[in-house]
C-alpha cells in the first residue's frame, strides 16, 4: 500500500472536536466544545437572509471583502489603539483555526522554535507539528496558572522565533496582565522574535480584569501577529470568520499562505457579519453582562454541589478537579479521557479531558464550558449534583 505522510502519524484529531461525537451519539448536554447553544444577533440572521438572495455569492476578494475589511479595521483600531489600514494590514481567514496556522506558517521554517504555553489550545500543537516547527513548553501552573519568565527568556535565547499567547487563554481562563504581556514584548523585541495572539475570547474578560492587546503595547505592532475569530463575539462559530491583524510586510506574506490553503472566506456570510462588526460599544457591554451571568451562575452552583473548579478571568471555559473522584474504586486508574467517556455514559453531560491541553503529566482536570442557555446550565448542574453525589 502507498504511505501516507509521516506528518499524519505524530498528531491525533482533535480530542475537544471528538468529544462532541461522542456526545452528540449519546444526546448528551455537550459542554465539551466550546460554542453556544443560543441564536446569533438577530440583525445578522437578517442580513444573512438578505445575502441569500441578492447575494455575493462567488470569491470575494481572497484576503477578505473590502466592505468586511473597512468595519473590521474600524473595530480592531479600536482594541489595538492604533489606525489599522484595511487594504495591507488585515487578512479575513475561515476562522481563527486558519488564522492560527496561516501565522506559523508564515513566519516558521522547518526546525524553527516555538514557545507555546501549558496548557494550550490543542490547535497550537497540530500547527506547530504543521509548519515544522518545534515547540518549547512553557508551563502556566494550577491553580493560578502563573509562568515563570526566566523559563521565556531561555527559550528566547535558545533562538525560539516566536511564542504564542492565548489571551483570554483557553482551557484555564487566565487573563495575562499588562504588566505580564509587556515583560513578554520587551523580550521579544530584545530577542527580535515575533508574537503571535490568540484573541478569540477578547471580550469575554470579566472584571475586574482587563484585556490587552499585545500589539497595543509600545514597539509591539511591529512584533506581533493577532490572530482573531468573529465566532464567540457573534455567537457564530459556524460561520467560519477569522483574521490575522499585523504589520503590512508580514500580512503580506499570510495572504499568500492563505490563498492558496482556502483561498477565501464565505463571501454571504463576510456579507452578513458587516452588521455585527458595525455594532456600538453597548453589543460588546451586553455581551459580557450576559456571560458574566452564565458565569456566575453556573460557577456559583458548582460550589453548591461541591465540586471543585478554578476560576476563570475570561474565557467561557471552567476546569474541574476531579481528583476526589479518582481517589474512588470506581475510578482508580482511570484516565482522565475514560473519566470524561463515563460522564457522558453515565451522567449525561460532555467535558473535555485536561490532557489534552496539558504537556506534562496531567490526569485530574477536565474542562467544561457555559455558553449554554440558562435552563441548559440548569440541568447540566443537575445531572452534575448526581455525580457530587459519589462522593458523599
Ligand atoms: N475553541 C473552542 C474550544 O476550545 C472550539 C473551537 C473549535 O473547535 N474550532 O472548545
Amino acid at each position: 500500500m502507498p504511505k501516507l505522510s509521516d506528518r499524519v502519524g505524530t498528531f491525533t484529531d482533535s480530542v475537544i472536536r471528538r468529544m462532541t461525537r461522542i456526545s452528540n451519539e449519546y444526546g448528551a448536554i455537550n459542554l465539551s466544545q466550546g460554542f453556544p447553544d443560543f441564536d446569533p444577533p438577530k440583525e445578522m440572521l437578517d442580513a444573512l437572509a438578505k445575502a441569500a438572495y441578492d447575494g455575493p455569492h462567488q470569491y470575494s476578494v481572497t484576503f477578505g471583502a473590502k466592505n468586511f475589511r473597512d468595519a473590521l479595521a474600524k473595530k480592531v483600531s479600536k482594541t489595538i489603539k492604533r489606525t489599522i489600514n484595511p487594504d495591507t494590514e488585515l487578512c479575513i481567514t475561515c476562522g481563527g483555526t486558519e488564522a492560527m496556522m496561516a501565522a506559523m506558517m508564515t513566519i516558521c521554517n522547518p526546525g524553527d522554535k516555538v514557545m507555546v504555553f501549558s496548557p494550550f489550545y490543542e490547535n497550537y500543537g497540530a500547527d506547530t507539528i504543521l509548519s515544522g516547527a518545534d515547540p518549547i513548553y512553557i508551563p502556566l501552573v494550577p491553580p493560578e496558572y502563573d509562568f515563570d519568565i526566566t523559563l521565556i527568556e531561555g527559550g528566547f535565547r535558545k533562538g525560539a522565533k516566536a511564542i504564542i499567547i492565548c489571551n483570554p487563554s483557553n482551557p484555564c481562563g487566565k487573563v495575562f496582565t499588562r504588566e505580564e504581556l509587556s515583560e513578554i514584548g520587551e523580550l521579544a523585541l530584545k530577542y527580535d522574535a515575533f508574537v503571535v495572539t490568540d484573541e478569540v475570547y477578547e471580550h469575554l474578560v470579566y472584571a475586574p480584569n482587563v484585556h490587552t492587546a499585545v500589539a497595543s503595547l509600545p514597539g509591539m505592532f511591529e512584533h506581533t501577529i493577532t490572530c482573531s475569530s468573529l465566532s464567540k463575539t457573534y455567537s457564530i462559530t459556524g460561520w467560519r470568520l477569522g483574521y490575522l491583524c499585523g504589520p503590512d510586510w508580514v500580512i503580506e506574506g499570510a495572504r499568500k499562505v492563505h490563498d492558496f490553503l482556502t483561498v477565501g472566506a464565505a463571501a454571504p456570510l463576510q456579507e452578513a457579519a458587516v452588521v455585527g462588526l458595525n455594532f456600538g460599544d453597548e453589543y460588546y457591554t451586553k455581551l459580557l453582562e450576559t456571560y458574566t451571568q452564565k458565569r456566575n451562575y453556573f460557577l456559583e452552583g458548582l460550589d453548591r454541589i461541591g465540586l471543585k473548579h478554578n476560576v476563570p478571568q475570561g474565557t467561557y471555559f471552567v476546569m474541574l478537579d476531579i481528583s476526589d473522584f479518582l481517589r474512588l474504586d470506581q475510578f482508580r486508574e482511570m484516565s482522565d479521557l475514560e473519566f470524561c467517556e463515563w460522564m457522558i455514559k453515565n451522567i449525561g453531560v460532555a467535558a473535555v479531558p485536561g490532557s489534552s491541553f496539558f504537556r506534562e503529566p496531567v490526569n485530574n482536570l477536565i474542562r467544561l464550558h457555559f455558553a449554554r442557555q440558562q435552563s441548559t446550565l440548569e440541568e447540566a448542574l443537575k445531572r452534575l449534583e448526581k455525580m457530587a453525589d459519589l462522593l458523599k
